[in-house]
């Protein structure tokens, strides 16, 4: 989508802290960490958020899912544990239309978030 940042940053028009990348998604670091470890991982592909996924376009969750772990091992913050978050629509506290998760790691996460 042209107007999208995410887009935006998959398609290198705009810089990010790409930090993996693949086919299928992109992992870059969050402008504004909300934790010593503040990654966003995306799909290449524009879905605005979790409730436009169909079908077999669920396999990008278990992509996420996996990339997230590998991510994990890789930077070492296994054993201490990690969150790894989708916000969704307005109550879900979701600002950017492109699906993303967080992977948050580095301090102990407060439970339930505000
Ligand atoms: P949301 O609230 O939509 O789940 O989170 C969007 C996240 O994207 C926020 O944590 C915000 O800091 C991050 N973000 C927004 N614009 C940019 C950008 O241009 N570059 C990077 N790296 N992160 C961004
Ligand atoms: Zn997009």
């Amino acid at each position: 989508m042209s107007d999208c940042v995410f887009c935006k940053i998959a398609n290198k028009e705009i810089d990010a802290d790409i930090i993996y990348e693949d086919q299928h998604l992109v992992v870059f670091k969050d402008l504004k960490p909300a934790s010593p470890v503040h990654l966003l991982i995306i799909p290449k592909k524009h879905y605005p958020s979790l409730l436009e996924l169909n079908g077999d376009d669920f396999e990008i969750t278990g992509r996420i899912n996996a990339a997230a772990v590998r991510i994990a091992r890789d930077m070492g913050f296994v054993e201490k544990g990690f969150r790894l978050v989708c916000n969704c629509g307005s109550d879900g506290g979701q600002v950017v239309n492109h699906l993303h998760y967080h992977l948050l790691a580095g301090r102990e996460l407060q439970w339930p978030p505000g």
